[in-house]
């Protein structure tokens, strides 16, 4: 698989868990059961009356740190956020806890405003970081750039330490990814000795619930148990709970891994983002072809 279409991948595999799993945010995998036998169609519709094929924000977040990034890559944590605060404009349906506090507390400074959306929520461990970081490991592709990047956009809004864990170990999995290692393989390299290391044999406790840690468990395992694209993504769907974001973020890893031209054309043909998807793809893949040494000296 040629890079540009692991590249494309990633990014296609965000938007479609994220479609498919926002018709069942919030359900209990019974309700589900009950309402749709197993969901594997992307139909649109629950709680926020999607479109068919309508994203959600773990999508154009995602997108707005791929653009911030485009726009500076030397240094983007101002240009990521001036993308987050026009989609804020936008008036999107659907918008975190954690994300919607940080934009209220900006005044100019975003690591001030996640340290005052801590200490007002008494916490910050939401998932709202992890879901959006993906575009890093795309356009960067030296490790310590990757590292970098990752820990600066997470703590623009999520001051907790374990969501800039999460993400620097999913972009360790995805530059695996992109050197072409296979996902089982690169999961087990980067979680061995971290506090998801038990996802290699156990299945999770948890709830597939918006901490981090619970959301990262759940990718984890439905990345190691699933031998397809699709398997992965609806099986996130069918999870209830975040399922938009547990589909958006395994859905990222596992569109990588298996490369666009994978992903069945009835989950991609369908977004209504499509047009904006295939270009910041292009996008990405220049500018990391154009920057080969990286921005290490940062
Ligand atoms: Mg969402």
């Amino acid at each position: 698989m040629d890079l540009f279409n692991k590249i494309k991948g990633g990014l296609y595999g965000v938007a479609v868990g994220d479609a498919l799993g926002g018709t069942t945010e919030f359900m209990t995998a019974r309700e589900i059961k009950h309402q749709y036998g197993y969901l594997t169609e992307i139909i649109g519709g629950g709680v926020w009356q999607l479109a068919p094929g309508e994203v959600t924000d773990d999508t154009m977040m995602t997108l707005c740190v791929a653009e911030g990034i485009l726009d500076n890559p030397a240094a983007p944590v101002e240009s990521i956020g001036r993308h987050f605060l026009n989609w804020h404009q936008s008036k999107p349906k659907d918008i975190g806890n954690t994300i919607l506090h940080a934009f209220h507390n900006y005044e100019g400074n975003w690591f001030e405003a996640a340290f005052l959306t801590d200490l007002d929520l008494g916490q910050s461990g939401g998932n709202g970081s992890l879901m959006r970081c993906l575009p890093v490991a795309l356009a960067y592709r030296k490790l310590t750039d990757i590292e970098r990047v990752s820990r600066q956009q997470s703590k623009m809004t999520h001051y907790d330490e374990t969501c800039n864990e999460a993400c620097i170990i999913y972009n360790r999995i995805a530059y695996r990814l992109l050197q072409g290692e296979e996902l089982k393989h690169a999961i087990q390299k980067e979680i061995t000795g971290t506090k998801y290391e038990d996802m290699l044999t156990n299945a999770p406790n948890c709830e597939p619930s918006g901490y981090v840690v619970h959301t990262f468990r759940w990718v984890l395992h439905l990345l190691l148990h699933s031998s397809s694209f699709s398997g992965v993504v609806q099986e996130a769907a069918n999870l209830g709970g975040d399922s938009d974001t547990i589909g958006a973020i395994a859905g990222g890893l596992a569109g990588i891994a298996c490369g666009y031209p994978e992903i069945p054309s009835n989950y991609s043909s369908v977004l209504l983002v499509k047009d904006r998807l295939d270009e910041i793809s292009e996008r990405l893949y220049r500018i990391r072809n154009y920057f080969p040494n990286g921005f290490h000296w940062y």
